[in-house]
């Protein structure tokens, strides 16, 4: 270390104002899983086959098996690679006024409504999630349903816990 002149950083969570002296991208630990579980969060809006309430599946999106089309030629593949899957939707979602709403009562894909999700065992649908992500190389890590309900009793921190029991 030749710097006598101390250092300061921005902590890389988006809502933390605090700067640090650490060399970490973060202030803390707990911004690292913080922010941790605010991607996951994210990523399963942005995904839209889960409820952003309470997680349940609302579609599954299916493709032809790659065995199944061996003898495409080289048109028929490109459109095959365009090509989003077939969808169906599960026995909790319906379309509603505003798009697909789950049964749970949320109405709005973009938005979370804590109220409705206490109502549910969502905890085991983020399970769910996780496990789908994981099968399909999405994300590495694994779900610990027992690491999360235990922070989120301790720290009502919904993005910590998360980020906690994300785990390899
Ligand atoms: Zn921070
Ligand atoms: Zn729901």
């Amino acid at each position: 270390m030749s710097s006598t002149r101390s250092q300061f950083y921005e902590c890389s969570h988006p809502e933390c104002t605090e700067d640090h002296s650490r060399t970490a991208s973060y202030c803390s630990p707990e911004c690292r899983l913080k922010h941790k579980g605010r991607k996951a969060l994210r990523n399963i809006k942005h995904d839209h086959r889960f409820c952003s309430t309470c997680y349940k599946p609302l579609k599954v999106v299916y493709r032809p098996a790659d065995s199944k089309t061996p003898k495409l030629r080289k048109k028929a593949l490109i459109i095959r690679e365009a090509f989003a899957g077939f969808q169906d939707f599960t026995e909790f979602a319906e379309s509603g006024d505003y798009g697909l709403e789950c049964d749970c009562g949320n109405v709005d894909h973009y938005h979370s409504e804590p109220d409705f999700r206490d109502q549910e065992s969502y905890e085991w649908w983020l399970k769910l999630v996780f496990e789908t992500f994981k099968k399909e190389g999405q994300q590495d890590d694994s779900f610990d349903i027992e690491t999360f309900c235990d922070s989120y009793f301790e720290t009502d921190d919904f993005e910590l816990a998360l980020g906690r029991a994300l785990h390899e």
